[in-house]
């Protein structure tokens, strides 16, 4: 039999990142094989018809001939099928690793609870800017492995704890597990799995970047790896940080030297400095210029859903956090947005609740108390945030996400914010965080 090159290469689960993988193999002339347990599997049109495809079911005997078998990011490796192909000594792999092997290029690597949208985008435009021929995706966007297509001089990957999982010696040239915090449980067990998940993005690593503020980024590397550290305390020499004048202005610093006010940005919240210092700590790790990070810094207005800033109406500030489904990225957007309007007495009104994910919402307390007048309580879990919050802030609940927008506004007053931050998932009342975040955005432009 004329084998085309090597052994049969075997997809497993199809969907965005399982198409583009059969492609891309199909096309570097690799015999390649799909399976899938649903029996019309998405994306099952967009394959060549050379590949066999095993659908219905996860095809044990068709695994079991694999050379290699690519699996999908939303596929748990601890499946029977998959463990059975692994007790035969069959590799498992991400389409992550199938990219490192295709490309010499350089790449950055991004992983973390939170923030892994925000950072990869806009290290993807101060690349561009820089003029760097740059191609953004990964867990993000664009699948990894169509990014080979734009051939670039470099890669910016933002990549999931699913796909790490899988993904061995990566060697980046620079990468950064941007914060921990509990997500994903349910998938990897315990906190322990996760972070270790995680810090496979650090395996050959060439630099690392690391937060001060969050011990659990920190990798175990050789004391030769160079490390540069952000954080939002005052950095020490050559670290990114962040130096308060007694008026109060905040300023984003490199060692001693100030480099831009936080009020010169678009993003708001003091997470967000945290994720443009971890930018220009990962852009200093590849070369970029200074001067033309803070340029694109300037310009960069954020993401759809996190922490976006709608409008104000009275003096009271709107923001947009639908993006923030589980309390570490909730607790950002207090915390953050809470501190920048304490100064004027300032207080926010928070939207919360949806699905809960059986977190434990008591992590949320001391922030409700510090900064919250007012919690309105949404969605299918609201009695368990209730008691889990009881006695932090004045809590009220809503049926609807008008009524809740309709309560925030009646209980707000200049200086005030009003966040829709739920810490929660949204399937119990939308479809998801997009639709959720927009229709907070239509309802609050309806105010006036
Ligand atoms: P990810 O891709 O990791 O989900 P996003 O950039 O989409 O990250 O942001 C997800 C949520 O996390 C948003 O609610 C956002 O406001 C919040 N967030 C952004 N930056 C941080 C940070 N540095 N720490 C914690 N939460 C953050």
């Amino acid at each position: 039999m004329l084998i085309q090159r090597g052994g049969l290469k075997v997809v497993a689960g199809l969907g965005i990142s399982g198409v583009s993988a059969v492609n891309f193999l199909h096309e570097k002339g690799y015999r390649v094989a799909v399976t899938d347990s649903r029996a019309i599997p998405p994306g099952h049109d967009q394959i060549p018809a050379a590949v066999q495809t095993s659908f219905g079911q996860f095809d044990l005997e068709l695994l079991l001939q694999a050379e290699e078998i690519i699996i999908s990011p939303g596929l748990d490796p601890k499946l029977p099928e998959i463990q059975a192909a692994i007790a035969k000594g069959i590799p498992v792999v991400s389409e992550i690793q199938i990219l490192r092997r295709a490309t010499d290029k350089p790449i950055i690597a991004i992983t973390g609870s939170n923030a892994k949208s925000t950072v990869t985008t806009l290290m993807g435009l101060m690349a561009a800017d820089a003029g760097i021929n740059v191609a953004v995706g990964g867990n993000l966007g664009r699948p990894a492995l169509d990014l080979t297509k734009d051939d670039p001089e470099l890669y910016i990957l933002e990549l999931s704890s699913f796909q790490l999982e899988t993904t061995s010696h990566l060697n980046a040239d620079v990468a950064v597990v941007l914060n921990i915090s509990e997500d994903h449980l349910d998938r990897h067990g315990d906190m322990f799995a996760y972070h270790t998940a995680k810090h496979r993005i650090f395996q050959g690593v060439k630099k690392v970047v690391h937060n001060r503020d969050d011990s659990l980024t920190r990798p175990l590397v050789p004391d030769a790896t160079p490390m540069q550290s952000f954080g939002l305390n005052a950095p020490d020499m050559n670290q990114y940080g962040v130096l308060r004048d007694t008026d109060g202005t905040i300023w984003l610093a490199r060692g001693r030297e100030r480099l831009l006010k936080s009020s010169d940005m678009y993003m708001q919240g003091l997470h967000n400095i945290a994720n443009a210092l971890a930018c220009l700590a990962l852009g200093e790790a590849i070369g970029l210029p200074l001067a033309g990070m803070l340029e694109t810094l300037k310009t960069f207005k954020g993401l759809e859903h996190r922490c976006e800033f709608v409008k104000e109406l009275n003096g009271v500030r709107y923001y947009n956090d639908s993006k923030g489904t589980n309390i570490g990225a909730t607790l950002a957007a207090l915390d953050g947005l809470g501190a920048a309007i304490e100064a004027q007495g300032g207080r926010v009104a928070i939207i919360l609740g949806g699905q809960g994910k059986g977190q434990d919402f008591s992590a949320l307390c001391n922030a409700l108390s510090k900064y919250a007048k007012v919690a309105v309580l949404i969605g299918e879990d609201r009695a368990v945030i209730e008691q889990a919050i009881q006695g932090t802030t004045c809590l009220m609940h809503a049926n609807s996400l008008k009524e809740a927008v309709a309560l925030c506004e009646q209980h707000t007053q200049a200086h005030d914010v009003v966040l829709l931050s739920p810490a929660c998932a949204s399937f119990d009342m939308f479809t998801g965080y997009p639709e959720r975040g927009r229709q907070f955005v239509a309802l609050v432009n309806e105010l006036n």
